[in-house]
């Protein structure tokens, strides 16, 4: 079972329910996030295998506790990412020079910009554009997670720097992918919305460091990951006491060579049903072909994602990653007002 922490708990509080824990045989996971402790019990009487009766005692008895919120039992590998744990859906706010974006709230988010930072004038024109065209994030790889080692492996910190210098000359907050433990704390340092890869879905180190960043987490389902998995995925965040998470569907491996991935439209109103959390979609990893990614994008919103993720590129057939995805300036200019117009057909 897990047991969340109030947000004014002290120490006092945490010793006291350590020590009942431990008086039982049971061993406690100590979480502490940005705003709230989590503990996850671990032992015998407490999954979901325990005796029904026992079980439910303990959770009584560890809800009666100060500084105790809430007992919630897991009985599916996950239970903060679930409906059931909370019925309001979460709001993830990330925070820009504009002021704060929030995702799954009443508005659709556009992120958009290159698949990799390329240049100091690739990123400024595709920024610029990203901006006029209504988006509010700038997304653009600065380490990326590639197939082969011989592709285009992203700038490195040369890549965040230019980031920063967008970010500043845009407004624009920046979403970016941060591949290893090791470089969370730089990529942390640049980025308002930590990006976790389809590659990286199940590391569960990675997934425990981003969380205790305490930034917002954007986090791809991984390519052959079901839902559950990648809920479960989402659950070592939430265990590290961060919330601030973002689902993005961005397209699964299926028998179809023509498309790049496909694009799990279920998946959007199943994780409504499933999740509280907000869930965006990647048309561009999620078809792989340009002349596909405005009708998906318009399909994602129409089934209720909470934003969409572009690339975006000045010069697509030049683009040193995924230019055969990405949409060319005005295209992506040309789209947007379709965007809205379905958005507004939601009443969003
Ligand atoms: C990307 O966003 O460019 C990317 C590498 O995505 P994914 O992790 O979904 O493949
Ligand atoms: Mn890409």
């Amino acid at each position: 079972m897990i047991v969340v922490m109030r947000v004014d708990a002290t120490d006092d509080h945490l010793d006291q329910l350590v020590h009942v824990l431990h008086e039982r045989g049971l061993t406690p996971h100590i979480s502490r996030g940005v705003e709230r402790t989590v503990v996850g019990v671990v032992g015998a009487a407490s999954g979901a295998g325990a005796a029904g009766g026992f079980a439910l005692e303990l959770g009584a008895l560890l809800a009666g506790l100060s500084g105790v919120e809430s007992v919630l039992p897991v009985t599916k590998g996950y239970r903060l990412a679930s409906r059931e744990a909370q019925a309001r859906p979460t709001q993830v706010r990330v925070s820009t020079p504009a002021g704060e974006v929030c995702l799954g709230g009443p508005g659709v988010v556009i992120m958009a910009g290159p698949c990799a930072v390329e240049s100091e004038a690739q990123l400024l024109a595709a920024a610029r554009a990203a901006r006029a065209g209504g988006a509010t994030l700038l997304r653009g790889g600065a380490y990326k997670p590639s197939t082969s080692p011989y592709s285009f492996r992203g700038l490195g910190e040369a890549g965040l720097a230019l980031l920063a210098q967008a970010r500043a000359a845009t407004g624009l907050g920046v979403v970016t992918e941060v591949l290893s433990v090791e470089t969370v704390a730089q990529v942390s340092a640049c980025a308002d919305l930590l990006q976790v890869g389809a590659r990286n879905m199940a590391n569960a180190p990675l997934l425990e460091a981003v969380g205790r960043s305490g930034k917002p987490v954007l986090l791809k389902r991984g390519w052959a990951a079901t839902i559950e998995e990648w809920l479960q995925a989402a659950e070592y965040i939430l265990a590290t006491g961060n919330g601030q998470v973002v689902l993005c569907e961005r397209g699964i491996r299926t028998f179809e060579p023509l498309t790049r991935n496909t694009l799990d439209i279920n998946a959007i109103p199943l994780l409504k049903e499933l999740s509280h959390l907000p869930v965006v979609v990647d048309p561009s990893q999620g078809t792989g072909r340009r002349s596909l990614v405005g009708a998906v994008t318009l399909a994602g919103v129409a089934a209720g994602a909470d934003g969409v993720l572009l690339e975006i590129h000045p010069e697509p057939e030049a683009a040193l990653k995924d230019g055969a995805q990405s949409l060319g300036l005005a295209a992506y200019a040309a789209l947007m007002p379709q965007v809205r117009a379905v958005a507004l057909a939601l009443g969003r």
